[in-house]
């Protein structure tokens, strides 16, 4: 019932911020779990019993169980909004296979297992007085599962977790073991590869020494950024936009790298925003868009939204926990292209509202030229604008996306593989990836030649035989 839609995200972004506060930070409900044998991912719409869940403590487990099994998929937390975890037989986590391996202070480099989580990374680094050069907006995911689908932040000169990686191991599917580096081939396609090729079990990260960020949020509106976007990005180490439908006030965040100290009660302050923002869309969007008066919410809401302004330590700034329930179906356009393919995405959720959408906010990231650390990211090569359609997980939410999915179609968008992904197919990923997507299949089929890592999704996107 759309009712109870609405009234579950509602209550469960309560939930996760109630939770997540009393045990000061350390459980996030909503994350992807096995509960007695059952698999639900991160928004708990992925739910499904695999035939086997299998946690290996080891690489040589990891080895023995790919040799001897048909067909398997891994999961890291579960945080991608698509069946790229759904395993047909055995489901594999890394959770036993996680923690540290080694620190080279001298290189400021530490290598951890595959199962680890990003806020671990982030924790192991800060122990050596390291950190992540950059971050994107969330720290629960798993690292290898964040390098498989090669997911990104924003920045002028940064844009993806891969920069910050050095090396890292795969058992590929006839349980050889692989070491590889960012100019290998093997590499390029493990990174956007979904767990195609193979289990990345080792990770070696470079970290920077630790640092502070300036972190702004400031309201303001789209004619002022499209006139000054270029500066904004040239002036700012990392910027993105929230816009808003029926609105043309948008927001504008920015990161910057400061000698200043930390703010007073910066980390309680940070919390107390991102809890607000999180129940103001579960909530009064959420009732906005049910009762159909978002056209009038979003003139007076976005109107009075205020800004903040803090120093945080690096990493809790770009990393946020994420509590609101929600879907998000992302995809990269030409840079130059920004507002023009914004406006035919809202616009389109425009004119779908009175059909009876749930509330939505668009976020806008960018990332730069020459990413050549993927074969099929996203990201790839170019310059992009990274556009996400963030859509509480509410009735209504898919018949917006299909039609965005022929939009992305249309308008030859690349698609994100760890977000929402319904009907695009290895026809659209062929014609978006070209030669690349070529030497990806190849690869595919020379380190899995008897598709134990294709489940139905990978099937539908590159077309390979599975077990
Ligand atoms: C709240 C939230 C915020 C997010 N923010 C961002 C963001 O800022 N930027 C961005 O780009 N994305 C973002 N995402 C998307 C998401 O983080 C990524 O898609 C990421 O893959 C999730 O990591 P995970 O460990 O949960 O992987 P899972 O969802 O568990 O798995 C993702 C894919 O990777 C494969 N995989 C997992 N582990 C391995 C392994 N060891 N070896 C090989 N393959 C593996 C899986 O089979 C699956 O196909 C966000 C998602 C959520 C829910």
């Amino acid at each position: 019932m759309k009712f109870m839609s609405y009234l579950r995200v509602a209550l469960l972004t309560t939930l996760n911020i109630v939770l997540n506060a009393a045990t000061a930070g350390r459980y996030v409900w909503l994350e992807g779990r096995v509960r007695r044998g059952i698999f639900a991912n991160w928004a708990k719409r992925f739910r499904y019993r695999p035939g086997r869940f299998v946690r290996p403590k080891s690489q040589a487990e990891i080895v023995e169980l790919v040799r001897s099994s048909r067909g398997l998929r891994v999961f890291g937390s579960g945080h991608s909004f698509n069946a790229g975890v759904v395993s047909d037989e055995a489901l594999v986590s890394l959770d036993d296979y996680s923690g540290l391996l080694w620190t080279d202070r001298d290189k400021k480099q530490i290598a951890v297992k595959g199962g680890t989580r990003v806020r671990d990374v982030v924790e192991l680094l800060a122990r050596e007085g390291l950190a992540f050069g950059a971050l994107p907006s969330h720290d629960a995911q798993s690292i290898a599962g964040i390098l498989s689908t090669d997911v990104h932040g924003t920045g002028r000169d940064w844009g993806f977790v891969s920069q910050s990686v050095v090396s890292l191991k795969l058992v590929d599917g006839r349980g050889d073991v692989h070491e590889c580096r960012p100019s290998d081939d093997l590499f390029k396609a493990a990174i956007g590869g979904i767990g195609t090729l193979g289990i990345i079990t080792e990770v070696v990260v470079q970290g920077v020494d630790r640092f502070n960020v300036e972190q702004r949020v400031q309201v303001s509106d789209i004619p002022f950024v499209k006139k000054n976007l270029d500066r904004l990005l040239r002036e700012n180490d990392h910027f993105s936009l929230y816009l808003f439908p029926f609105s043309e006030r948008c927001q504008i965040n920015t990161w910057n790298r400061t000698d200043k100290g930390h703010s007073f009660l910066g980390d309680l302050r940070e919390f107390v925003n991102i809890s607000i923002d999180a129940l103001m869309a579960a909530w009064i969007g959420n009732f906005a868009a049910y009762t159909g008066s978002l056209r009038a919410f979003s003139s007076l809401a976005y109107g009075a939204k205020l800004g903040s302004h803090l120093v945080l330590e690096s990493d809790r700034s770009f990393n946020r926990t994420i509590y609101h329930l929600h879907q998000e179906l992302e995809f990269t356009v030409p840079f130059e292209d920004t507002f023009e393919e914004c406006r035919r995405f809202i616009k389109l959720y425009e004119e779908m509202y009175p059909s009876g959408l749930p509330y939505a906010l668009f976020e806008v990231r960018f990332t730069p030229a020459g990413h050549d650390r993927t074969l099929i990211g996203a990201g790839r090569e170019r310059r992009c604008a990274w556009i996400d359609l963030v859509c509480n997980d509410a009735r209504g939410f898919e018949k917006y996306y299909a039609a965005a999915e022929d939009l992305i179609r249309e308008v030859g968008a690349r698609p994100h593989l760890g977000k929402y992904c319904e009907s695009l197919d290895r026809a659209d990923m062929a014609k978006l990836h070209g030669d690349d997507f070529t030497k990806f299949l190849d690869l595919v089929d020379k380190h899995d030649p008897e598709g134990k890592f294709a489940n139905a999704f990978t099937q539908r996107l590159f077309g390979h035989r599975g077990a």
